[in-house]
């Protein structure tokens, strides 16, 4: 208190000290503080031949500058074309299945079917691109110390998939089957685009908790550098039908893929305008 006090009572009473702060620029002389200002007039007549030679220097940039702006308006519109590939055709790489969308036709088989060289529980197969990013994704996630990963189930044919569902339907009666098996030609893992994925040493297989482990976490994260979807995420269950799905990986192709990473769009049904499809029609 006593500190502020001092402060400003040495202020009031100083009242010609605050002009001399403004004074620097009479610093020429206490006594010629009148006569700087002429001496200014006689100091600007040098200026002028400097500041002439700077702007002719500067003068040729600033018209080569005026150009560019011009295409940089071009630059931040999306030019991303959602009908350059089909999403009906079972062979396109975007095709949209889901249990309002069974494949057309229903009893589709790619055409380029081959064995993948990667970890698996039973030898898995599919689209020759989606296996050639599979083995790239499962040797990155090695590189990048998320750990090893293994397949448990790739393409499945259409016949397959009608012994699977069948044996379910039996066994429990059609409404718990729908709820744990994809109908014959309604199931992804038709197209040969689709694979379950599970850790190496196995664990969590085809189980939620798959989400919580390192490979399931990478793979969350960064599946979609290698063109691939986490085709059934926790809070979009009401939009693709299925519950939520860690370990089920949708191969889209990188430029699809990193549009939807880059906009945030977790669904292909989000993406592409298409009504939910929580349930088959009948
Ligand atoms: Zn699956």
């Amino acid at each position: 208190m006593a500190i502020t006090l001092a402060a400003c009572a040495p202020t009031s009473s100083n009242a010609i000290v605050p002009a001399a702060s403004t004074s620097p620029p009479a610093r020429p002389g206490s006594t010629a503080s009148p006569t700087a200002t002429p001496s200014e007039s006689p100091t600007p007549t040098a200026t002028p031949t400097p500041e002439e030679t700077i702007p002719s220097v500067e003068e040729t940039p600033q018209p080569e500058q005026t150009p560019p702006p011009e295409p940089a308006p071009t630059e931040p519109v999306n030019t991303f074309n959602k009908a350059a590939m089909s999403i009906d055709d079972p062979a396109s790489l975007w095709v949209v299945s889901n249990k309002l969308r069974p494949l057309n036709p229903v009893d589709w088989t790619p055409p380029d079917i081959i064995n993948v060289p990667v970890a698996s529980q039973n030898p898995p197969r599919m689209r020759q691109v989606a296996g050639d990013a599979l083995v790239a994704m499962f040797q990155t996630s090695v590189a990048e110390g998320a750990g090893e990963m293994q397949v448990q189930s790739a393409w499945r044919a259409y016949d397959v998939q009608v012994r699977v569902y069948n044996g379910w339907v039996a066994r429990l009666g059609q409404a718990q089957a729908d709820a744990q098996s994809a109908r014959p030609g309604f199931s992804e893992h038709q197209t040969g685009l689709s694979v379950d994925i599970s850790p190496v040493p196995l664990t969590c297989a085809l189980d939620a908790c798959f989400g919580a482990t390192a490979q399931g976490q990478w793979l969350a994260a960064n599946a979609w550098r290698f063109g691939y979807l986490l085709r059934y995420p926790a809070d979009k269950t009401p939009v693709t039908g299925y519950t939520y799905e860690p370990w089920h990986f949708r191969y889209i192709g990188t430029d699809l893929a990193a549009e939807m990473h880059n906009t945030g769009v977790t669904t292909l049904e989000g993406f592409f305008g298409l009504p939910a499809a929580p349930d088959y029609a009948g």
